[in-house]
């Protein structure tokens, strides 16, 4: 494969796979063909459109019924879900918390945000995230037990929690991860914002951790506009989730009462009401965004140099994201491949720069990357919405 032949096949074979192969393809447009205009209708005729009304306890009821979890909290993006979460667990100032370097920024950000410093860990080849073997043997000679729990040896700060990614959707070793955090006293938070609809050994993601963040940005499975939840199967930690999303209000008639400082990271009802009209729609979604990827292996079968990533086993991942890998002999070729894909009119994308390359984190703790670091080199994110899956047909709506 030569610098000219592999672009010239990538763009033959995710034309291949589209509905529409001469229509140019988003990286992922949001898909509005449902009940969208009358629930936003009604929101702008009723007055509802703010910060209560009937779409964000209807929004949280779908998500907790669709995630299975106890309850849902609507928020106004992932990143304030994330930061939230990371509060409810008891993360303070001057904490390190355990995160992917392989990430998108929205899942450490929220560390910083919290006063605390993230602490890098390798990802693996198997499911894009957390490394749960390499994590344990990094943990066993990094920490050891305070009388506040964990802290690393090296800083003496506490570790009190992990961060995991579902990375594209595709979930992580949740069994092992939960193990690792057993093992070594930390609370287990996800970050599920790129896996609404995804299912490790057939529970929905967000589920192992105590809390879990979602995200509803334009670019994600379903859209709010901007949005995002918080995922806990303890009631106590919804409630306070709830209430430390809504300015820590205290319920009164007339009075202004308030306990903690709180955070306005509340959803308004207009984005709720989207919200409801795609939940409806998710299930359609799901299938022709795994019908995409079926798609992608097939017409990728032949191309050297090159592999779709598949879910990874006892998973079944929303494909939110789709990933084409490089192999070694085809890695000097990645850049060739994202300049003729996007010349095409075929969005492509790298992954994200390793978070531990990005001058505010670059003094951070962090463990041996190297795979994080070739799965960085060797990544390209082909068109993966379900206007790509289904043909773009009545939503010419751009999503960004
Ligand atoms: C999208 C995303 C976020 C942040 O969500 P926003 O709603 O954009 O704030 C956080 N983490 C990951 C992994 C994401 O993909």
């Amino acid at each position: 494969m030569t610098a000219e032949q592999l672009p010239r096949r990538v763009i033959e074979a995710v034309r291949a796979a589209s509905a529409d192969s001469a229509a140019p393809q988003p990286l992922h447009d949001p898909v509005f063909a449902g009940n969208e205009i009358a629930y936003l209708s009604e929101c702008v005729e009723t007055g509802w459109v703010s910060s209560a009304g009937k779409f964000v306890e209807r929004f949280e009821r779908d998500l907790a019924d669709f995630t299975g979890s106890a309850r849902a909290v609507a928020v106004a993006n992932g990143t304030a879900a994330l930061h939230a979460c990371l509060r409810l667990v008891g993360v303070e100032p001057n904490d390190e918390v355990l995160v992917p370097s392989l990430t998108f920024v929205g899942t450490v950000n929220p560390i910083a945000y919290a006063g605390a410093i993230p602490h890098f860990v390798d990802s693996e080849p198997a499911t894009l995230g957390v490394d749960p073997d390499k994590l344990a043997e990094h943990l066993e000679a990094t920490l050891t037990r305070g009388p506040g729990g964990p802290r690393n040896r090296a800083s003496g700060r506490r570790v009190p929690a992990l961060v995991v990614m579902h990375t594209y959707g595709h979930p992580v070793r949740l069994d092992a991860v939960a193990a690792v955090c057993e093992r070594f006293d930390l609370v287990l938070v996800e970050d599920a914002a790129e896996s609404l609809g995804s299912y490790y050994r057939g529970t929905h993601t967000g589920n192992a951790g105590r809390v879990a963040a979602l995200s509803f940005n334009g670019n994600k499975t379903v859209t709010t506009g901007g949005g995002g939840a918080i995922l806990t199967n303890d009631p106590s930690l919804g409630a306070l989730a709830k209430h430390l999303t809504t300015t820590a209000k205290l319920p009164h008639r007339w009075a202004f009462d308030h306990d903690l400082v709180g955070y306005n990271y509340r959803m308004p009802n207009i984005n709720a009401a989207l919200g409801c009209a795609q939940l409806e729609q998710l299930p359609g979604f799901l299938e022709a965004k795994r019908a995409l990827a079926e798609r992608y292996m097939t017409t990728f079968r032949d191309v050297p140099g090159v592999r779709v990533f598949a879910e990874p086993p006892h998973c079944r991942s929303n494909y939110w994201l789709n990933v084409l890998l490089l192999e070694p002999e085809a890695e000097p070729l990645r850049d060739a491949v994202l300049d003729a894909t996007n010349a095409a009119g075929i969005t492509t994308r790298p992954a994200w720069t390793l978070m531990h390359r990005l001058p505010m984190f670059a003094s951070a703790p962090r463990m041996d990357l190297g795979a994080a670091e070739s799965i960085e080199r060797r990544l390209i994110n082909l068109p993966s919405g379900v206007g790509t899956a289904r043909g773009r047909g009545g939503n010419p709506s751009p999503g960004r």
